[in-house]
């Protein structure tokens, strides 16, 4: 076989038997197989090959286990920022004609998706005739692009609908969601969903029915056709996916209705004039600081997925000595809410998992619930009941502490009370073997104060999770002043293996969510002595981008927990911040919020399930002995005692040292709090005011004391212009992609 022009690194031709071409695609030096420049010149070269020495039918697979091509390489994206739209429409131009090669070359080609398939690297699949998946369980498919404030630039939104329908296209671009091999038949974006084995072979037979039939040829120009939908049906897409786009995003995340716009006034276009305002989106949405901040929360999570959580950000790997064990046999003491919650994610993930209460009716109940939890079908939105079955030999229950004796990590989740855990910590110790790691998930207790109960308190940390568990993915793993580096390595590890996000922090009051969090809350509260709406108060909140107002969280978390939160934490920060009269006052009256569906709101029912029904008519007369003196509030002066607060306390954080850098802390507040993403974060909706601004809006605050006094690293920074964010931006810069 003739040589191409040049030796290729990214891309190896195979002549197969039957004039059949294989590409494989096999990109070095990155975690997934990616687009990088490297393999968009190699493919233009492949094709000037293949048009010297044509195949009968071409087939495009990855040389990789489990990585078909993970689009374009994130890590060259920061180019895109400074280019001029006119630049941006080139590149996405170029890209998508270099793709379109495959479906106007006169051969047949087929694409063996096995592994990850996303974004351009879906395009380019889409490109080919025909799609075989596997059904590695790995293999997903999908256009996240939406996750990163842009859209599919390649000739995604000319294509998809095309293929599948107008309806399945936006779904599956605008929600930005992977599905699998199976889903992707179902849907028509595949041909075939075979074994891995085999994909090869079928891809060949494919390729052998398409060459005997010609259909690939009809098929091409069908998929060239306008799709043109009447009245009726777009008004029903507005109506319903258009709908759930703008209940999803709530106008602070611009691509997915860019990405429903496009798709709708391409489809009853010609391709070429589809593609057009394709690349003109595109270019428009990569000017948006939303897509700027959204690859800077993806580059955070890519350095927390790489990271070991200890050292410095530019010192992602553990030194050579660091035992990081990787734990197989998981047990959970104490089977409430938190538990429950904990259990069930370590089925899902795969552990035999035991668990332990000693109240023998909470053990019974917890169990239909952990595997219906272990069991939800995040696509479909229900619990698969065959699954059920499936995972219940994964889960054992027992009243013994004595049952989880050959276990290799114990995550103890009692009540939080400080004696009953100390007694609790110091029976799992002597219970398992020396090298077992014992975590507890306390809230509020000091790790130093649980720790001495311990003979080796270095196998000993905190591993906080939060509520409930299936949704919030932050994870803190708190380091006691023993806390070996091997022991906070391991449970990192073992975090991410649950698929959360680890964040490492120092013992200290609240560690750091909570930490954080307490500034905003009680300024919440502060507004209303004032005199201020609570659904006011809350609206500004969620306007802000926040999932949930304050006074909602306070009625979610339940006034009691808050209350002696709140209590731990004015012992903390109390030169600043006082526990509110306000919450006493509340859990006096037996107002706990939704779970007796009392609180600052009145609700439809208790518990999760409860809906808000009003604002609480008798608050008024509750909140009335402790009435501040009544001040006029605009929105935007409520947003900025919100939130410029939570930003001065993250200061705080970082001078104390309790967690490594600000990038912490910005992963920390979206996984755990719902920070808004498309803000970067507290740190970067700092950065996005400024210091100086910062420093400007406080001082229209300093009646109120010490709490909206700027601190001093506020104030260098001020003076300097450095921006909070620095730190993260060396070192973080990963070579995956989307
Ligand atoms: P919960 O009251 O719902 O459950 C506690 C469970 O512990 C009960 O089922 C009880 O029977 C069991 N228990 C008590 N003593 C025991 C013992 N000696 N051995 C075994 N089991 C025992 O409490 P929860 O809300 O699940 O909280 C558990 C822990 O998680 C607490 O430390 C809490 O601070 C922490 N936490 C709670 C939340 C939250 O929002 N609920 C969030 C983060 C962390």
């Amino acid at each position: 076989m003739p040589e191409p022009i040049a030796p290729l690194n990214t891309l190896v031709i195979e002549k197969l038997s039957g004039g059949i071409t294989a590409i494989g695609i096999n990109v070095p030096g990155c975690s997934q197989n990616v687009m990088n420049q490297d393999f968009m010149q190699e493919l233009e070269q492949v094709f000037a090959f293949l048009q010297q020495n044509p195949p009968r039918g071409l087939l495009v697979e990855s040389l990789r286990d489990d990585s078909f091509l993970a689009g374009a390489d994130i890590g060259q994206i920061d180019t895109v920022w400074s280019l001029p739209p006119a630049r941006l429409k080139e590149l996405c131009d170029h890209g998508r004609k270099l793709l379109g090669t495959f479906a106007s070359s006169p051969w047949p080609s087929v694409a063996v998706i096995d592994g990850v398939c996303l974004g351009g690297g879906l395009e380019l699949a889409l490109a080919c005739d025909l799609r075989i998946a596997t059904e590695n369980h790995k293999t997903i498919l999908g256009m996240p692009e939406v996750k990163l404030g842009l859209l599919p630039g390649w000739g995604g939104t000319v294509r998809l609908p095309r293929l599948i329908g107008i309806g399945p296209a936006i779904e599956l671009i605008a929600s930005g969601d992977a599905i699998t091999g199976s889903q992707a038949k179902t849907l028509g974006l595949v041909d075939a969903c075979v074994p891995v084995h085999s994909a090869r072979e079928s891809a060949c037979v494919l390729i052998e029915q398409a060459i005997a039939t010609g259909d690939y040829l009809k098929r091409r120009s069908e998929l060239q056709l306008p799709h043109i939908l009447d009245k009726p049906e777009s008004d029903f897409l507005l109506a319903t996916t258009g709908a759930v786009i703008v209940g999803r995003t709530k106008g602070n995340y611009p691509a997915p209705m860019v990405a429903f716009n496009t798709i709708m006034q391409g489809a009853a276009k010609s391709t070429t004039e589809a593609a057009a305002l394709e690349s003109k989106a595109f270019s428009e949405l990569a000017k948006t600081s939303v897509a700027k901040q959204l690859v800077r929360v993806y580059r955070l999570g890519e350095r927390n997925r790489s990271d070991c959580g200890l050292g410095k950000s530019t010192q992602l790997t553990p030194n050579k000595s660091l035992r990081v064990n990787e734990l197989q046999k998981p047990s959970i003491v104490g089977a409430g809410i938190m538990g429950a919650g904990i259990t069930a994610r370590h089925v899902r993930s795969g552990f035999v998992t035991k668990l332990v209460d000693i109240n023998a009716e909470a053990l019974g109940q917890s169990i239909p619930t952990i595997l219906e939890e272990a069991a939800w079908d995040r696509y479909y939105q229900k619990t698969n009941q065959e699954r059920v079955g499936e995972l219940t030999g994964r889960l054992m229950s027992s009243t013994q502490l004595s049952s989880i004796a050959g276990t290799d990590i114990v995550i103890e989740s009692v009540i939080e009370r400080t004696d009953l855990k100390r007694q609790v910590l110091a029976e799992i110790e002597t219970t398992v073997s020396p090298s077992t790691i014992i975590c507890t998930n306390t809230s509020t207790n000091p790790i130093a104060t649980l720790a001495d109960v311990f003979s080796d308190p270095t196998r000993f940390c905190g591993m906080h999770f939060f509520n409930p568990v299936r949704k919030m993915s932050l994870v803190e793993v708190i380091r006691g002043p023993d806390t070996s580096d091997s022991t906070v390595a391991s449970v990192v590890l073992h975090a991410k293996r649950l698929k959360k996000v680890p964040v490492v922090v120092q013992d200290s009051p609240g560690f750091l969510v909570n930490r954080v969090l307490t500034p905003y809350l009680h300024e919440s509260v502060e507004l209303l002595r004032e005199g201020v709406d609570p659904s006011r108060i809350d609206k500004v909140s969620r306007r802000f981008g926040m999932p949930l107002g304050p006074l909602e969280l306070y009625d979610m978390v339940g006034l009691d927990t808050a209350f002696y939160a709140g209590l731990v934490m004015a012992n903390a920060i109390g030169d600043r911040i006082d526990a509110s009269p306000v919450i006493p006052a509340l859990v006096k009256a037996g107002w706990l919020g939704r779970k007796t569906g009392t609180g600052f709101y009145t609700y439809k029912g208790t518990g999760h399930d409860a809906t808000i029904e009003s604002v609480n008519e008798k608050l008024n007369d509750l909140i009335d002995p402790y009435r501040l003196a009544e001040q006029q509030t605009t929105d935007e002066q409520i947003r900025d005692r919100l939130f410029l607060p939570m930003l001065l306390e993250s200061l705080l954080v970082l001078d104390e040292g309790i967690v490594r850098d600000g990038c912490d802390i910005d992963l920390a507040v979206i996984h755990a709090l719902g920070f808004p993403a498309f803000r970067g974060g507290v740190l970067a909706w700092g950065d996005y005011l400024g210091a100086a601004e910062v420093v400007r809006r406080l001082n229209k605050f300093n009646y109120l004391g010490p709490r909206m006094t700027p601190p001093a690293r506020l104030l260098a920074h001020a003076e300097s212009g450095r921006p909070f964010t620095l730190v993260e931006e060396s070192g973080s810069h990963s070579r995956k992609a989307t």
